[in-house]
């Protein structure tokens, strides 16, 4: 499932929060909190690759993050992604066959 719009309804919001726990746990994708255990914690839907860049609601592109964790990620890229970038960009071209 996917959609472009820029808001979710809540079904929708629903449906994300539960494939992505499915998928990683019921726990922060940056700090790890367990949301399980502590119910009254906000979870957020975060964009690992910025909205800007990969824009749109693509459940592999979504983790679940604490409230305190997505303002700080804001709108940055992961370090994650970086160092890969960085590790595969040759001042002659790009390593990765397209
Ligand atoms: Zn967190």
């Amino acid at each position: 499932m996917s959609t472009s719009r820029v808001l979710l309804t809540t079904e929708e919001r629903g449906h994300f929060q539960c494939a992505i726990a499915k998928r990683d746990g019921r726990r922060c994708f940056y700090c790890g909190r367990n949301f399980k255990k502590r119910p009254m914690r906000r979870k957020t839907l975060d964009h690992y690759i910025p909205h800007r860049i990969w824009p749109g609601w693509d459940v592999d592109n979504l983790v679940l993050a604490c409230e305190g964790c997505n303002v700080a990620k804001a709108d940055a890229l992961p370090w994650p992604l970086v160092w890969l970038l960085l590790a595969v960009y040759r001042p002659d071209g790009w390593e990765l066959a397209a």
